[in-house]
């Protein structure tokens, strides 16, 4: 496929996005009736005559579902509809056992909102137009294929566990303006979100087991035109990075395709983790028919007043605000702090600083040793077999003495490979620093025989090359011994004085 380089696309069309984002909330029971959701569980064994779709079964809203809602749309500073409906998605799809989905059309129970995010210290404010509630379907696998997909699979069997699970789709308005920083923004924008469904509560948000999914639309019009144009939507991308890559692709795509006096069709298509690159999905150019109706198994939603305003008030603290907060309580740049944030590490660093660390030592452990060993595991910091009470204590033994640098990141190893705690590693390695003068003294001396030549060098004057014999007794101590201590130890053997 020809494509047309990033840096040139940009420089003849400007970009618009919108991106709708689906999230499974983590309600213990699905939407319309009472069965379990858990993540997992043996194919069609969280199923009832509700969310099968039996003739005349009946389904009841979750009330939990709509409170999660209603803090969704608050925290992203949405109105709250005083009064709405549920909706009949009518379409035929075999792992949706109803043949329709209920879903939320001109009603939506949370509407014009705005999010800001944060692209290299800028604000960009993200409307919102509308957070509305639905029910998730089943899951088909195909079987057979090489592709995993329908075409040239064997057969398809449909697990209906998923189906009915609390979804809630937000949608963007169309976001322009953001010019070369538009796949920036769509990640920023897609972490923000997830970070804010964190801090709720109401998710568990892991894109990679699709409890929360990206449909990314992107459209490009010729700089200078003010008439936006044809997008496309890459459907159910599930990665924060795949969101910026899928982004990006796009444009390029589709800036090729334009200046070659091509035509962009409305069409869905899908993002390839291999490729970086998007392939065409489903034709949107007749929009889909879908005969929304007012489902009428549902009474109509009307949120008391005086809940969504108690909900309002009782919005955790939001992520940016936290994010603001923490930086100023640290003292760190705005450049260590999205250093931080794009490895997941506020959290850690905040817990490590909870239980008793300096905040410096804090995020210096999680975003150097342990950053590198999460990345040499490929897993990611909150994976780490490692507690921010364990870095704590590292970083008291430390302070206290006990520990050098060295020495702290064999305790982590430890910890790391299931050693135990950091006092426990430490007894079991022998980590601890030689504070022992005698012993200490027994390998200087050892040290100073064996190097003899040295020691005339300093007696003479050289005092700098004390530091060769500093790094023996260092070698002869495995790393134990206090470096500072022993410098003064040998001088004074050596009768010198700095
Ligand atoms: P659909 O049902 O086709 O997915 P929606 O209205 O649910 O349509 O969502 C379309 C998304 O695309 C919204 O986020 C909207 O803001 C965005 N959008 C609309 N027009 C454009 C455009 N020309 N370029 C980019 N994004 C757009
Ligand atoms: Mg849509
Ligand atoms: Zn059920």
């Amino acid at each position: 496929m020809t494509v047309m380089a990033f840096d040139e696309a940009l420089g003849r069309f400007e970009p618009v996005l919108g991106l709708e984002t689906h999230v499974e909330l983590g309600t213990a029971s699905k939407m319309f009736c009472g069965c379990k959701t858990t993540f997992g569980a043996a194919p069609n064994t969280q199923v009832c005559p509700t969310c099968l779709a039996f003739p005349g079964a009946l389904p009841v809203a979750n009330e939990a579902a709509i409170e999660s809602t209603i803090r969704i749309g608050l925290a992203l500073n949405c109105s709250i509809a005083e009064w709405c409906r549920f909706a009949r998605k009518n379409y035929f799809y075999p792992d949706m056992p109803k043949n329709y989905q209920i879903s939320q059309y001109d009603e939506p129970l949370c509407f014009d909102g705005y999010l800001d995010v944060e692209v290299d210290g800028e604000t960009v404010r993200v409307e919102i137009e509308r957070v509305h509630l639905e029910e998730d379907t089943g899951k088909s696998t195909h079987v057979g294929g090489a592709t995993g997909r329908i075409q040239g699979a064997d057969y398809s069997i449909v697990d209906y566990n998923r189906a009915g699970i609390p979804l809630v789709e937000i949608v963007t308005k169309p976001i322009p303006g953001t010019d070369r920083m538009a796949p920036e923004v769509a990640k920023a924008y897609a972490t923000e979100l997830r970070e804010i469904m964190r801090a709720l509560g109401v998710s568990d948000v892991r894109m990679e087991e699709g409890s929360m999914r990206c449909d990314v639309n992107v459209s490009l019009m010729p700089r200078g035109s003010s008439e936006w144009g044809t997008r496309t939507e890459t459907k159910n991308v599930n990665s924060l990075r795949s969101v910026e890559r899928a982004v990006r692709s796009e444009i390029e795509r589709q800036a090729h395709i334009l200046a070659e006096g091509g035509k962009i069709i409305q069409e869905t298509r899908h993002f390839h983790e291999d490729t970086g690159t998007t392939t065409p999905g489903r034709s949107k150019e007749e929009a889909q028919d879908y005969r929304y109706f007012p489902e009428p198994d549902l009474v109509p939603i009307a949120p008391d007043a005086a809940w969504v305003a108690r909900l309002k008030a009782e919005l955790p603290e939001l992520p940016l605000v936290k994010r603001k907060r923490l930086q100023a309580e640290w003292g760190v740049s705005d450049l260590d702090m999205q250093a931080m944030h794009n490895a997941d590490a506020i959290d850690l660093v905040e817990a490590t600083v909870a239980a008793g660390a300096p905040a410096a030592d804090a995020r210096k452990w999680w975003m150097g040793e342990l950053a590198r060993r999460a990345n040499e595991s490929a897993t990611t910091l909150a994976d780490l077999p490692i507690t921010p009470a364990d870095i704590a204590r590292v970083t008291e033994l430390v302070a206290s003495g006990s520990l050098n640098d060295k020495l702290a990141r064999q305790v982590l190893e430890g910890v790391l490979a299931g050693e135990g705690t950091p006092d426990a590693v430490v007894a079991a390695r022998g980590l601890e620093i030689v504070n022992d003068e005698g012993e200490l003294s027994a390998i200087i001396d050892e040290v100073l025989a064996g190097n003899a030549d040295v020691a005339d060098k300093i007696r003479s004057g050289k005092i700098a090359a004390v530091g060769a014999l500093v790094g023996g007794v260092m070698k002869a101590s495995r790393g134990k011994a206090d470096a500072g201590r022993a410098r003064q130890l040998i001088l004074e053997k050596l009768g010198v004085s700095e």
